[in-house]
Formats: structure tokens, C-alpha cells, sequence
């Protein structure tokens, strides 16, 4: 099953407190596809510069992704200057400068517009709803967002929210569109203006995925050495989505296994700078640290006592 997504395309220069990298590959679909092509095929939608490196364009063919929604347009890509502190949970933005996405326009290949799966990544969303207007018969909507966007185009941005079933957000975010300091009364709210399900993505503690109904935990793997947060959010998107696009989105269970996929494909991706791990990650390195997410996190029922 195919999944479509429209997102950022960028080149990113982060600091965090175990280096600092200029103007590497990154962007809210470039990390999103870099983790969903490991499931499923991708149709990619954005807009990029002269600037591009061709090679990641090339890595991203490699991995089977359908690039003939993402426009090339003279100018500079989009970029995003970010900083990180030893609190790796929050980004700092420093710098974002739109470039090619100021004026761009998406203009979906007519083989695009019927996916059963549609990720909008972080972006502007009136672009996101540009997207979701063009597409029918989508079985699974997710959209996920960020600070910048709940600042300067909130009224945009809850329009589209009532039109998808999933919503992916940081804590910090969900608390901030809609004025809640509780968690729990953020998410009742944010379910009320139209989607399904909510997961709240909580940096190295893990996500947490709400519905009407309830609410399931997944750990963030224990790790050692993380090298840039940048690009947690995506890859978890990509590991969440790929897997429900292999495996079917119907099944109830299929939706916590999902969970964990994406925990453990961000778990990657926050080990190297860019998508740099995200290029070497294999099946094999997901199936192998699942398995040790179901280690960490099993305990037993209750005795009779
Ligand atoms: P995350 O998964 O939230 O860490 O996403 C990181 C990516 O988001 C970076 O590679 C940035 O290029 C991208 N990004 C930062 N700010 C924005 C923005 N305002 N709109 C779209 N993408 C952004």
C-alpha cells in the first residue's frame, strides 16, 4: 500500500551539545520517507532548490520513493536553523527561512490522488490542505505540525485537524494549541475538534497514543548515545505509518505495534546528524531492537494472591 506525503524538504544547520553540521539534508518528508520507504512505497509531494544535493535525491530513488511530486525550482531550499541545549526534548528554532516553499504550490500527479495512506508533515498548512484537497478515498489521514505554524497560522491549521483521523504533535505543542497545561485535557480537546486519534510524542520519554476509548504508552528506546534529536518526530511518523501501510491500518492491535515501529525508527534516526543513520537502518536493525522494546517494557498479570 502506498502512502503519500507532502512535507518539508530541506537543508538543515544544527547545534546540538555533541556537534554542529551546516546546511545538511533534512526536512519533515525527508526524514519521514528516509523511515517509511523501509515498509512501503512513497509518493513524495515538496519543493526543493537548486542548492539540493542530487545524492540524497538519488539515496531517496534508491529506497523505491516516487519523486515526481517534488518540484525542482530555481532558488534556494528551505531552511531551518535550529539549536539544541543538553534538554534534547525541545529545539530552539534560530532561524527559518522558506525560500522555494514560499510560493510553492502543490500540484499532485493524478497518480498520487488516490492513496490510501496521506501523512501531511510539517508545513505550512494551507499547503497541507492544498494536499488533502486533491486526494479522495484516503482510508488513513495523519497530520502532524509544530510551534511555528500553532504561532502564525493557527485558524489554517485547525481546519485542517477536522479533516484527518490521526494527529501527531509534541507534548509542548498540544498543550500550546489549545491553552491546556493538563495532558489529559489537552488531548480530550484536541480529539473533539475532529480526529480519531492524537499521539503526543514526548522526546526521550516516549509517545503516548489517545483515543476516545484509551490510551497506550510506548518507551522511547534507552540509549546511550543520541547525537541530534532533529528528525525524532518524522522518522517515528515514518515508522508508524510504514508499518500500518505494510500490515493494514484496520486492526486495532496493528495501531500499538505501530507505536512501537515508530519508537524504534526514531530510536535510529537521533543516533547520527541528518538522516545519516536512517541510510544504513535495515529491517533487520528495527525487528532486532522491537524485540527489545517488548524486553523492556513486559511485565506479568497479577498473581491470584
Ligand atoms: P522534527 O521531527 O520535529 O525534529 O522535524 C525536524 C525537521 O523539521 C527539520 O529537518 C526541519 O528542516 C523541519 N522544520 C523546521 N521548522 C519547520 C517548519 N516551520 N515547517 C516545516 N518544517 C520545518
Amino acid at each position: 500500500m502506498s502512502v503519500l506525503v507532502v512535507g518539508s524538504v530541506a537543508l538543515d544547520s544544527i547545534e546540538t551539545p555533541f556537534g554542529k553540521v551546516e546546511r545538511v539534508v533534512g526536512g519533515s518528508a525527508t526524514y519521514f520517507t528516509s523511515a517509511a520507504s523501509l515498509y512501503a512505497k512513497v509518493n513524495l509531494v515538496g519543493v526543493v532548490g537548486e542548492d539540493f544535493p542530487r545524492d540524497s535525491i538519488a539515496f531517496l530513488q534508491e529506497r523505491g520513493a516516487d519523486l515526481r511530486g517534488l518540484q525542482m525550482v530555481p532558488g534556494r531550499t528551505f531552511h531551518w536553523q535550529g539549536r539544541y541545549d543538553f534538554d534534547l526534548n525541545t529545539a530552539h528554532t534560530l532561524d527559518t527561512q522558506l525560500n522555494v516553499f514560499a510560493t510553492f504550490h502543490p500540484e499532485l500527479p493524478q497518480e498520487y490522488r488516490k492513496p490510501r495512506i496521506v501523512f501531511l508533515a510539517n508545513i505550512d498548512p494551507d499547503l497541507q490542505m492544498e494536499v488533502l484537497d486533491q486526494v479522495e478515498g484516503a482510508q488513513l489521514s495523519v497530520l502532524d505540525t509544530m510551534n511555528f505554524w500553532i504561532t502564525s497560522k493557527k485558524d489554517s491549521l485547525l481546519k485542517v485537524i477536522s479533516r484527518v483521523n490521526v494527529v501527531a504533535m509534541n507534548e509542548a505543542e498540544a498543550r500550546q494549541l489549545v491553552g491546556s497545561y493538563s495532558l489529559l485535557r489537552a488531548a480530550r480537546e484536541i480529539l473533539s475538534l475532529g480526529p480519531d486519534v492524537l499521539i503526543v510524542k514526548k522526546g526521550e520519554y516516549g509517545a503516548v497514543m489517545f483515543t476516545e476509548s484509551g490510551y497506550f504508552v510506548a518507551p522511547a528506546y534507552p540509549l546511550e548515545t543520541v547525537k541530534d534529536p532533529t528528525g525524532a518526530g518524522d522518522s517515528f511518523a515514518g515508522g508508524f505509518i510504514g508499518y500500518l501501510a505494510e500490515q493494514g491500518v484496520g486492526e486495532h492491535l496493528n495501531m500499538r505495534r505501530a507505536m512501537i515501529h515508530g519508537s524504534v525508527v526514531a530510536s535510529f534516526a537521533v543516533e547520527d546528524f541528518s538522516i545519516e543513520r536512517l541510510r544504513r537502518l535495515t529491517r533487520a536493525d528495527i525487528q532486532a531492537r522491537y524485540r527489545e522494546f517488548q524486553n523492556i517494557t513486559y511485565f506479568e498479570a497479577l498473581g491470584s494472591d
